[in-house]
């Protein structure tokens, strides 16, 4: 499926649910996160938007009285029974947990397709949490909000990674052409308006390493720890860093992600630059979730004409650098960065040009 159409959905799902059901579609999207990063679970500030990428869900209810899955992405199926939502270690739990969060148990079929690569710090999970939750209800009203924290609660709870609520909260909220600036201790949000002259783009280093999803759950036990010795509930509310790196990073990452927004209204685009790089220097050197691939990226980024900042985005050990680009030097921007890319680690990097895009809802 090239180009994601109701049609060529609605022709996989009757390929693999036979039969005369006629499905509903829902969407949600991925999302680069500009800046505020490991800062969501110590309730800090974020500044995510959503990307042109995203999870579709084609869904109709089901007459044996199970809950169905297939992915057209893994070419793999998944099915369930009232008594069988359990955690199975696999791509099911996510589908598996928003059911089981959501409304329990739905007998429905539920085709699944997407854009959003995986595992490239690009938040494929949220897209899939929020457009299979979409289809479970069905049409049914819920507050925006209550689905943020119930697709978290799922991904918590379910699949067991202890993340924060960014990127459920992007996937479910997010507004067209413009990025949100979340607080993610009152789930407040504002609209932010990027400056016109610059692009957006991310690079894909196409790396992912292994390291990754157990540094992730120790920085997040390193920064309650940091939290208890600073004598405050999180690290948001903390004013110093008592000389812990964790720390150190998740106060000035907070400040960061306020200048920026103040950068943005100004559009001080060298500004905006200069934090990007500052935020990639302390999650490279302070909070320590970058790897060699994404430290090229940036250094290389920085040297290119056109290029205001560059940083990496998402959890870190791979994916995604998301780089601030003057429009006119994006073609020779993306020339050069996979070039160098590719002689140097023989990996074609593949870039996405992003501008914002809206949140979950119906296709
Ligand atoms: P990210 O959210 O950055 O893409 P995660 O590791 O959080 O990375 O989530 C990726 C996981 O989500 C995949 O390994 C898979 O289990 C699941 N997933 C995402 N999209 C799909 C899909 N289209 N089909 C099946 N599983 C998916
Ligand atoms: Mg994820």
């Amino acid at each position: 499926m090239a180009c994601v159409t109701r049609e060529s959905l609605a022709a996989e799902f009757a390929r693999h649910y036979p039969g005369p059901a006629s499905p509903k579609f829902w969407r949600a999207p991925g999302r680069i996160n500009l800046i505020g990063e490991h800062t969501d679970y110590n309730l800090g500030f974020v500044m995510p938007m959503a990307i042109g990428f995203s999870t579709y869900v084609a869904a109709a209810p089901s007459h044996d009285g199970k809950l169905h899955a297939y992915s057209t992405n893994l070419n793999d199926a998944r099915e369930w029974t009232p008594g069988s939502l359990q955690p199975a270690g696999d791509w099911g739990d996510y589908v598996a947990g928003v059911a089981k969060v959501l409304v329990d148990y739905q007998p429905m079929n539920l085709l699944i397709h997407s854009e959003v690569p995986t595992g490239a710090g690009l938040s494929s999970s949220a897209a899939l949490e929020l457009s299979v939750a979409l289809a479970l209800l069905d049409g049914r009203m819920m507050e925006p909000l209550d689905l943020v924290r119930l697709c978290r609660r799922a991904e918590n709870e379910f699949v067991g990674v202890p993340c924060g609520i960014m990127d459920q909260f992007i996937s479910g909220l997010a507004k067209e052409n413009t990025a949100l600036r979340i607080d993610c201790r009152g789930l407040e949000y504002e609209v932010v308006t990027l400056p016109r002259d610059v692009v957006v783009v991310a690079v894909n280093s196409m790396v992912k390493h292994e390291l990754g999803n157990s540094a992730y759950r120790t920085r997040v036990a390193e920064c309650a720890a940091a939290a208890r010795m600073l004598g405050v509930e999180n690290l948001r509310e903390a004013t110093t860093d008592g000389g812990d790196k964790r720390a150190r990073h998740v106060v000035s990452e907070n400040a960061r992600v306020e200048e920026f927004r103040a950068a943005c209204a100004a559009g001080d685009l060298h500004k905006m630059g200069e934090l990007f790089v500052a935020s990639h220097r302390s999650l490279q050197h302070d909070y320590e979730v970058s790897c060699e691939e994404l430290d090229f990226l940036v250094d290389t980024a920085i040297t290119i004409d056109g290029v205001y900042g560059a940083r990496m985005t998402g959890g870190g050990f791979g994916g995604c650098t998301v780089n601030l680009v003057a429009p006119d030097q994006v073609d020779a921007f993306e020339t050069s960065i996979t070039q160098v890319y590719r002689n140097r680690y023989q990996i074609e990097a593949r870039v996405y040009r992003s501008t914002p895009a809206a949140g979950a809802g119906p296709f």
